[in-house]
């Protein structure tokens, strides 16, 4: 117990918010993350350390990681273990908190890691870890792989997180002014509230229920991540009796969850006085989708250094110096100077030029644009969209020859995602000669920065209204790279025609089934020719990139907006 209290005694001074999410991708080298959800994690975190929100952050210590891709000849992802060591990266907690799963005591034990940035506090992160000799060893792979296993794996995952968490903080002797829900992963934390508020038998009526529903909702915080109904976690209740020991009365859960099976979106709705959306367009899409809950819009935002090339940083720290703790002040990009910027530009190209030279052995030219795309390969976010009409691609490139570069990594059990990477691979065959094009395989945190800083365009293609916000475009608005999308997401906010970057389509759901045509045609009558004509013209838009939309889309300000409205409201 002494090194816990004298790890965490700097924390639990004063009251903090309690942050959920079952992914956080917290440095290179910690592969706790599967993609958009644990970066959000991360730059939310590192903004609130920046700006001194106090925060406490909940996840699992996921030793095996998420998985390390590696490709095949044939194109097809292979997935290796990808373990970590949490004793380099953090320390010990010596208290441990007992569970009933299935049955069974589970202990669960964790890890501190302190999240710092360049200019903060820092904010403690618990990983909880039940790979302890005393568990039986059906438990101790609990915490081992992110979204690894089956059903009842997943939901014994989520109730060390939420549970297990909400316990965990307590015996560490946090003081909790709320609980973020990042995602419906950690809704059963609602459930262990329901049990810490409950009435006692005493105070209570005939037909009273013992549970203080507004007590627990004024103190829970739920951001909905996705409109992809699949993603969300649903639970039969037969499972849900089976794992979960101290479940709350089922009748009181049915009524807060669904009466056919346990929604982990719906318990959090339901337990959660402020709920919401990742972007305006989400938050609209989310309140259809949830009829009679107010789901509020905040748009996503990235972390400004953790987002900046180095080229970029000191171009930054010399013209718009304080731009890392107010990203705010980049709306004065457009004073930098041209030859400056594209100086800076073709150093984070050159960058990525050499990891993809390393890394495929592709030559790419520097004289030519490069087009980016990278993001979790799955079905609506159309990795294939470019490659619709090969005809029309190869008339494209002899006009203005580009190149491309992509990267993604499919979900195990995504078989439509595995096989869309073997598509593309088919296509880089076929290309091959024509278009300079490589896939680079593992992609994570690091090999994101590479690819948003050094490509000239980056493509996002999803079906709408599927992308809630999407992020990896306001990491390359960061890198002065102008964004070409289907307006989806952020991009409904961040778009200005011309001026941030460029539309694929029009802003209507309707018009998803013409989108390579207009992708086509958006590269050849205006981005291409604009990057080989009129090199001013194309600095102006990566100048509206950075002054429009970095100086909007990023955490310091997603961060100091979920201070005030929801942590504070
Ligand atoms: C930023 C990031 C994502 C999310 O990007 P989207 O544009 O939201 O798809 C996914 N994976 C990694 C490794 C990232 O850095």
């Amino acid at each position: 117990m002494a090194e816990a209290e004298i790890t965490t005694e700097p924390y639990t001074r004063k009251p903090r918010i309690a942050y959920f999410s079952m992914e956080i991708a917290l440095e290179s080298g910690i592969p706790t993350y599967s993609g958009g959800l644990g970066v959000l994690a991360g730059d939310s975190l590192r903004a609130a350390a920046d700006i001194g929100v106090p925060m406490v952050a909940v996840t699992l210590v996921f030793r095996g990681g998420h998985f390390r891709q590696e490709i095949d000849a044939l194109g097809r992802q292979i997935e290796l273990a990808d373990e970590w060591e949490p004793e380099r990266y953090a320390t010990r907690l010596h208290a441990t908190i007992a569970l009933e799963i299935e049955g069974r005591h589970v202990w669960v034990g964790g890890w501190l890691y302190r999240l710092s940035t360049r200019l903060d506090s820092g904010v403690p992160v618990l990983l909880l870890d039940t790979d302890l000799p005393v568990n039986d060893p059906r438990d101790r792979d609990i915490t081992h792989t992110l979204y690894g296993g089956d059903e009842a794996m997943r939901m014994k995952q989520e109730i060390v997180l939420g549970v297990g968490g909400i316990a965990m903080l307590q015996a560490l002797g946090f003081t909790l002014m709320g609980y973020h829900m990042n995602e419906g992963h950690s809704a059963f934390l609602t459930l262990a509230l329901l049990r810490r508020f409950a009435h006692a038998p005493e105070d209570l009526r005939p037909g009273e229920s013992p549970y203080n529903l507004p007590r627990v909702r004024e103190l829970c915080i739920f951001t909905t991540h996705t409109p992809v109904e699949a993603a969300h976690d649903k639970f039969d209740y037969g499972l849900v009796q089976r794992i979960y020991g101290d479940l709350t009365d089922l009748g009181t859960v049915k009524l807060l969850a669904g009466e056919d099976r346990l929604n982990m979106t719906r318990l959090a709705l339901n337990l959660s006085d402020y709920v919401n959306g990742v972007a305006k367009r989400h938050a609209e899409v989310s309140r259809q989708m949830y009829p009679g809950y107010a789901v509020h819009a905040v748009t996503n935002g990235v972390h400004a250094s953790t987002w900046t090339s180095l080229p970029f940083a000191a171009l930054y720290d010399q013209q718009v110096p304080g731009w890392c703790h107010e990203p705010e002040l980049l709306a004065r990009a457009d004073r930098i100077p041209d030859e400056a910027l594209w100086r800076a530009h073709l150093a984070a190209k050159q960058a990525l030029l050499a990891r993809i030279a390393a890394l495929t052995g592709v030559q790419m030219d520097p004289d030519r644009p490069i087009l980016g795309f990278a993001r979790r390969m799955t079905a609506y976010k159309r990795p294939d969209l470019l490659f619709s009409d090969l005809d029309r691609l190869r008339r494209l490139a002899r006009a203005h020859p580009f190149q491309i570069v992509m990267a993604g990594k499919a979900h195990p059990r995504d078989l439509a995602g595995k096989a869309l990477i073997e598509t593309l691979h088919a296509h880089m065959r076929e290309l091959a000669g024509e278009i300079p094009m490589a896939f680079l395989p593992d992609y994570d945190m690091d090999l994101a920065l590479s690819l948003v800083s050094g490509s000239d365009v980056w493509l996002n293609t999803p079906l709408r209204p599927l992308e809630a916000s999407g992020t990896s475009g306001m990491k390359a608005a960061f890198n002065g790279v102008p964004q070409l999308s289907v307006l989806d997401g952020w991009w409904v906010e961040g778009c200005i025609e011309g001026v941030t970057g460029w539309a694929v389509g029009e802003d209507a759901l309707s018009a998803n089934g013409d989108d390579a045509r207009a992708l086509y045609d958006k590269l050849e009558q205006v981005v291409l020719p604009l990057w080989f004509g009129d090199r001013a013209g194309w600095i102006a838009v990566m100048k509206g990139a950075i002054s429009k939309n970095a100086s909007f889309f990023n955490s310091h300000r997603m961060m100091r907006r979920y201070a005030t409205e929801a942590y504070l409201g």
